[in-house]
């Protein structure tokens, strides 16, 4: 039986049938189908051009016309449905601006990047494979679909699409391809950032980052990406490093950052065009586990980290130092026993000072604010309002 997102589709190919046109299946889910791999989201190809797609669907949005791709609503559901076409006319070293809508399947999967992205699937299951993506998958090969120096100049961010399929299934790049890979790296200066970008994090979530990352050196492709061309070292480290397997996206840049000993990591990771969250997150990270190196967890570097942050600079440490994860455990534990997790949770309020002092607002009750919440954090005095209010007395007495 096929996976259910599939199934839900169906309907929608049989109604593009009806009318006369053929529908498959197409891309990556038929790739993580044949793999035995969950499925994210199904791409749908047909022979029906747009304008005849808006006859047959009642409810459809243009999301990418241009390149024949309209966003169709059936039921609870949407499907992205794109015109079969060619991409011939490159401009570039990128993506095309016009593509030739056709009317064959064979000829939409042959524009297609790699073998295993190649095939398509009717609505009975049937896997149509004309550039032999099953052999391929089964051999655990990546391999472009036709000459490989001719579709990587075609548009460059194929050979990081390689690197990233590399990563996320361990495969190996086929022998010419791999070739055809480092021999054609500067190409990669005309691909957008946000484009590289992406595909460098697919590369950093995924499994085998190791071996991937090494292809980023091995190939030279790390030259084109933002600022890398500065730190070979690092990434050299990065792959040496052991259980990186089991980091995140957010965890496998911190380590990055940690071996580039890079002063300013907010302008270095702007160069990625990240969002600026996740520039605020890994800055503050790589501060902390700098405190950790040097001080192991305090309760107060506990309380400003915050869990999400410390697990992550502790993961971290942990692959730096070739230790087990145990301590990630005793860490949570140590967080969930701080008596406080954040300054909103402090018993005593701003007024509740200026009433007690008997004085006017002013920078004073910032100061005396973290001093209570220093104390309270290190356990010299108890979250409550009545011994906050004598232990202020106290201090102010001596
Ligand atoms: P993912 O699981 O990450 O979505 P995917 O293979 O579905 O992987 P998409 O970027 O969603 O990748 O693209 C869908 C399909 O479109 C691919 O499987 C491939 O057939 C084709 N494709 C995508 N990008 C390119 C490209 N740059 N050149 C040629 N074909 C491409
Ligand atoms: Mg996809």
């Amino acid at each position: 039986m096929l996976p259910k997102m599939f199934q839900q589709a169906i309907p929608v190919l049989e109604k593009i049938e009806r009318a006369g046109y053929e529908a498959y299946f197409v891309g990556g889910s038929v790739r993580d189908y044949y793999l035995n791999r969950p499925i994210n989201d199904v791409d749908i190809a047909t022979s029906a051009l747009p304008e005849e797609l808006k006859k047959i669907f009642r409810k459809t949005v243009d999301v990418g016309i241009e390149h024949g791709t309209i966003l169709v609503m059936d039921q609870d559901s949407e499907y992205e449905i794109t015109t079969f076409r060619t991409e011939s006319t490159y401009k570039d070293f990128r993506r095309p601006d016009k593509v030739e809508f056709i009317r064959s399947l064979n000829g939409d999967l042959e524009r297609r990047d790699f073998t295993m992205n190649s095939m398509a699937m009717n609505v009975k299951g049937m896997i149509i494979d004309p550039y032999n993506g099953k052999r391929d998958i089964d051999d655990r090969i990546i391999r472009t679909v036709g000459p490989p120096k001719q579709r990587f100049s075609e548009d460059a961010l194929r050979m990081m699409r390689g690197i990233r399929f590399v990563s996320q299934l361990g495969f190996a790049l086929e022998e010419s391809t791999l070739k055809a890979l480092s021999e054609n790296v500067p190409l990669l200066s005309h691909i957008a950032t946000e484009r590289k970008t992406m595909e460098f994090e697919k590369i950093l979530s995924a499994p085998f980052k190791k071996e991937a990352v090494s292809l980023l050196i091995q190939t030279g492709i790390y030259k084109e990406l933002p600022e890398l061309i500065r730190y070979p070292e690092a990434l050299e480290c990065f792959t040496e490093t052991s259980n990186i397997h089991q980091l995140n996206k957010e965890q496998a840049w911190l380590l990055l950052l940690s071996f580039m000993a890079e002063t300013n990591v907010q302008a270095f990771l702007k160069k990625w065009r990240l969002p600026s969250k996740m520039i605020k997150n890994r800055s503050k990270e790589i501060q902390i586990l700098k405190r950790r190196e040097s001080s192991g967890w305090t309760k107060s570097l506990l309380y400003n980290a915050g869990l999400e942050a410390a697990l992550n600079v502790e993961k971290v440490y942990c692959c730096i130092h070739n230790l087990t994860f145990s301590s990630l455990i005793t860490l949570e534990e140590n967080y969930d026993r701080l008596p406080i997790k954040s300054k909103g949770e402090i018993a005593v309020s701003g007024k509740d000072l200026m009433e007690w002092a008997k004085q006017k607002e002013g920078p004073w009750i910032k100061e005396e604010l973290n001093r209570i919440e220093s104390a309270i954090i290190n356990g010299i005095i108890i979250n409550e309002k009545e011994p906050i209010r004598r232990w202020l007395k106290e201090c102010n007495q001596q």
